[in-house]
């Protein structure tokens, strides 16, 4: 697996937490896009060697929406980077992993990802970053 990408946070708001980030902490914002396959509006912080995901839900039935009812703001997920991302979904899926889909979807950034089943990643989900022809 090549570096982590970034790691996905759950926030109720990006508007109320962004200034934890940007002056509390003294990161830098990156971006900030909606993503509608996910349903959510996304903030990138620049964290250094890593990027952090700020997810917040659109509307109230996406991923993260059921996330933050169930389990409150925080860790979401651990995005690995990978060059060939079907590639790589095909090895894990040969290798006994579940992966939450089979085709990868559009992400932030240009990006396509699919995430792997947490059952099979010892509770963590884990999502494969592919970079897109659009870029970062
Ligand atoms: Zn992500």
């Amino acid at each position: 697996m090549q570096k982590v990408d970034h790691i996905g946070i759950a926030v109720k708001s990006i508007e109320e937490s962004i200034s934890y980030y940007i002056d509390t902490l003294g990161l830098k914002l990156l971006a900030i896009e909606e993503v509608e396959s996910q349903k959510v509006r996304v903030a990138f912080v620049d964290a250094g060697n890593i990027k952090l995901e700020l997810l917040e839900p659109i509307g109230a039935d996406g991923p993260i929406a059921t996330f933050l009812e169930k389990r409150g703001e925080g860790v979401h997920h651990i995005a690995f980077g990978v060059e060939n991302i079907r590639t790589r979904m095909t090895e894990l899926k040969e290798k006994g992993v579940q992966l939450l889909q089979d085709e990868p979807k559009p992400g932030a950034g240009g990006a396509e990802v699919a995430f792997l089943h947490p059952k099979s990643s010892y509770g963590v989900l884990y999502e494969l970053c592919g970079k897109g022809s659009k870029g970062e």
